[in-house]
């Protein structure tokens, strides 16, 4: 069973997911990669292996320098223009193909993740995306090959998660031929050894920001601020940058005056979706050398992997990284079919990749918040299993834990991300592109009718576990349609109940992901391949259907009250039961054993 040829009946729109049911044929999962795919899969790996891995101990020592010279290696093997048309120098490869390569050279380091990051993601794409032909033509050969590298200068000491509202200025000249640029970036990526930065200023007294291409020249009013003393990536370069009347040419602008904010947040879509690629290869990574690590040590004379304690978190943890494996590479996939049917429909390249990631801007949210988390808990779960050892810099957890941590704070904090990806989607309601109101209403009126009492039919594989995912899109759509009915305008001031309906909203595509990634390789590889898949599917769920219980109970109590709220708990309890509940224990046991038998992450 190979995946459906997409068109704009069968391509789900970005959030659709919520109010539709996808078959398990129309996921891309990352059993679907070509042959050119596990090519350029197998290449980056060797490349990790060989020039990354060996030398994690020198990461620690704030050798920027060596970071830098990773980043030129893997410019000469094409890796920084995988994502890059061939006519500016790259090699012109699909969305999938630049996730896959974002996520197995992020996997040994997370100072060269970022660098590569801030590079190829937010230093390069919004030339790419936004630029001129000129613009493209002069910048992005010498980005896509390593011989140039790129940062993105957006937030200032007074503006981080209020991005557009940064001091810095651009005032024209009297001639009308440049820009002056002054002001104080902070925390950027890159700094030390980028040739030219994304700067966003504010013209006049314009609403939003403007983004300019500016080259690092210091002879041109441009200094840095001492490196950073960070928890993690030690050789990661982050400065602050400052604009000193910088002159940067009308011609540098980026896009339109005024457009600069836009450029800013559609920058971060695609680099939120390729942060998540980034979290996946560290989560097996850390996995494969936490099992080595318990099948060697041992305590009470056997091996520390034969404790029910550490299977459960080998389990656990495996289960994670599959998950947001399947999730990362549907979202991924969706995206590239709808640029792919954008340009058969006429659209520019360039603006068909840009509103193609438009399109899933929450999925990228999601994505992003879902594997930040899940890699931060691995980590401390591999420290834990180290025990002693974990804590120590001489053991690989220690630093995998502490690069972990930033990603939930950059690319937009989770916070911010919750609560833009239920924003988004009501949004996307508003604006009739995805229709909300409708099957809320449905649920709304389920609610008031009399449940059936008939038992179904769940002998088919996952069967029981699909019905509970459409219940579970109920649940989101109970709590977030009366949320939005009580609220109206005002409900972006009630965080709170964002973030639980995100926490919901997050929980089921995560969720269905995997659930229809193994339905689908069970159909075409026989259910008996597929053991630990189920499993872990089904353990996922199991999760997933407590956290959403309690976030929609929490969201529930904090708006309704009396027989509203009596109407909706109750519907809460129907929608989240079980007629099979799985014996977790044992579903730990299936998966945790054969990590343990593969002595790495087998999946
Ligand atoms: C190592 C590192 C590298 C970075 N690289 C770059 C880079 O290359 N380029 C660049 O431009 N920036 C970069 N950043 C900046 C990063 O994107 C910001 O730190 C981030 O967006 C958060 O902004 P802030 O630090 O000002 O936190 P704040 O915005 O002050 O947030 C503090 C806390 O308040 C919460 N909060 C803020 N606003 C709201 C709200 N409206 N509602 C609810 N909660 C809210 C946040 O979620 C957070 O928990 C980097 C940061 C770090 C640490």
């Amino acid at each position: 069973m190979s995946t459906t040829e997409k068109n704009n009946d069968n391509l789900l729109r970005g959030g659709q997911f919520i109010v539709k049911e996808t078959k398990a044929e129309d996921v891309f999962t990352p059993e679907d990669f070509t042959e050119e795919q596990k090519m350029m899969r197998d290449s980056v790996k060797e490349f990790v292996d060989r020039e990354i891995w060996p030398l994690k101990e020198r990461f620690e020592q704030h050798d920027y320098a060596l970071t830098e010279e990773i980043m030129r290696k893997a410019g000469e093997m094409g890796l920084l223009g995988v994502a890059v048309p061939e006519e500016y120098g790259g090699l012109g490869m699909g969305f999938v193909t630049t996730m896959l390569v974002c996520d197995y050279i992020s996997g040994a380091s997370g100072s060269v993740a970022t660098a590569f990051g801030a590079h190829t993601g937010i230093g390069t794409m919004p030339i790419t995306l936004y630029g001129t032909e000129e613009q493209k033509k002069k910048y992005v050969p010498k980005l896509a090959t390593g011989e140039w590298f790129g940062a993105y200068a957006l937030t200032e000491p007074g503006a981080g998660s209020d991005a557009n509202s940064g001091k810095t200025k651009a005032v024209l000249s009297e001639d009308g031929k440049y820009y002056s640029i002054s002001g104080q970036k902070m925390w950027i990526s890159n700094a030390g050894f980028c040739n030219t930065f994304i700067v966003f200023a504010r013209i006049e007294d314009d609403k939003n920001i403007t983004g300019f291409i500016v080259e690092n020249d210091p002879s041109n009013g441009i200094s840095l601020g001492e490196e950073e003393k960070k928890l993690g990536i030690h050789s990661s370069s982050t400065r602050q940058v400052f604009f000193n009347e910088t002159k940067v040419p009308v011609e540098n602008m980026l896009g339109e005056r005024g457009e600069g904010f836009k450029i800013a947040m559609n920058a971060l879509n695609v680099g939120r979706i390729k942060l998540a690629a980034a979290g996946l290869d560290g989560q097996r990574r850390v996995i494969s050398k936490a099992v080595e690590y318990a099948n060697e040590r041992i305590q009470f004379n056997v091996p520390i992997s034969s404790f029910g304690a550490i299977k459960l978190k080998l389990a656990e943890m495996a289960t994670n990284a599959y998950v947001d494996e399947s999730a990362s590479y549907r979202a991924a996939k969706d995206i590239e079919d709808r640029i792919a049917l954008r340009m058969e429909a006429g659209n520019s390249h360039q603006e068909a990749e840009l509103k193609g990631v438009e399109e899933y801007a929450i999925e990228c949210s999601i994505l992003k918040v879902a594997v930040s988390e899940d890699i931060q808990n691995c980590t401390d779960e591999g420290i834990q299993i180290y025990g002693g050892m974990g804590y120590s810099a001489d053991a690989p957890m220690e630093s995998a834990w502490r690069d972990a941590r930033i990603t939930r704070i950059y690319e937009g904090t989770n916070e911010i991300n919750r609560m833009l990806s239920v924003g988004m989607l009501v949004k996307k309601a508003m604006k009739g592109h995805v229709d909300l109101l409708n099957p809320a209403q449905a649920v709304a009126d389920e609610l008031m009718g009399i449940p059936s009492f008939d038992t179904p039919d769940y002998s088919e594989l996952l069967s029981e576990e699909k019905a509970m995912i459409a219940k579970l899109k109920k649940v989101f759509l109970m709590v977030a349609g009366s949320a939005a009915q009580k609220y109206g305008t005002e409900l972006e001031e009630h965080q709170q109940t964002l973030i639980a309906a995100a926490d919901i909203l997050i929980e089921i595509y995560m969720a269905e992901s995997a659930i229809l990634r193994t339905e689908k390789n069970a159909k075409r590889f026989g259910e008996d391949t597929q053991k630990e898949q189920i499993a872990m599917s089904q353990l996922y769920l199991y999760h997933a259907v407590d956290i959403i219980t309690v976030k929609a109970k929490e969201a529930i109590l904090s708006f309704s009250e009396g027989d509203e709220q009596r109407a909706m708990l109750m519907g809460l309890r129907r929608f989240t039961k079980y007629q099979n509940m799985p014996n977790i224990a044992e579903l730990r046991k299936t998966i945790s054993n054969k990590v343990i038998a593969e002595n790495t992450y087998p999946f």
